[in-house]
């Protein structure tokens, strides 16, 4: 287990496509371990491979601090509904920025043992999903920000939708 590097943006990498995952090797599973580690070191609640320098199409993701979860190859097969809320990213330190989404998502993903699975999300977790699965395609939440990217101490008058603010992934 350890602490992996994050890069930030600005870092070319976090422009580019993620290769698919074929098979999970024992090094992979490391990665994601410390994928976690260094997604809770820094208070965040999502992590994609890409954000410690590792252009596989691996997610982790902990939104309630209770259910861990990995996404392998994640697709998002269904969306619908939408949300108005704050994003942050541990690749975009210290930031926020208000971005709409899909409230409900239906996500096709492989686990850590490759086995396919399917995941209904709804508000906060679906947010989440939209956001660290477009990191494996080398989009930043930065770009659809609405408005302009705000500091975190910076506190607006007015909150949208303060429940589904989050501090990273
Ligand atoms: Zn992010």
């Amino acid at each position: 287990m350890a602490i992996r590097k994050l890069r930030y943006e600005g870092d070319p990498i976090l422009n580019k496509i993620s290769k698919p995952v074929e098979r999970m090797t024992l090094r992979q599973k490391i990665l994601i371990q410390d994928m976690f580690d260094t997604m809770y070191e820094d208070m965040g609640v999502g992590l994609a491979a890409v954000q410690v320098g590792v252009l596989r199409r691996i997610v982790v993701m902990n939104v309630d601090g209770e259910h861990p979860l990995v996404f392998i190859n994640p697709e998002i097969i269904e969306r619908d509904g939408e949300q108005t809320g704050d994003e942050g990213c541990l690749s975009v330190p210290g930031k926020v920025g208000t971005v709409t989404r899909p409230m409900h998502v239906k996500v096709r993903a492989q686990d850590i043992n490759m086995q396919p699975f399917e995941l209904d999300a709804e508000g906060l977790l679906a947010r989440c999903c939209c956001h660290e699965f477009e990191h494996l395609d080398g989009i930043l939440y930065t770009s659809h920000v609405e408005g302009e990217l705000r500091d975190v101490n910076a506190e607006p008058e007015i909150r949208v939708e303060e429940d589904e603010e989050f501090q990273d992934n």
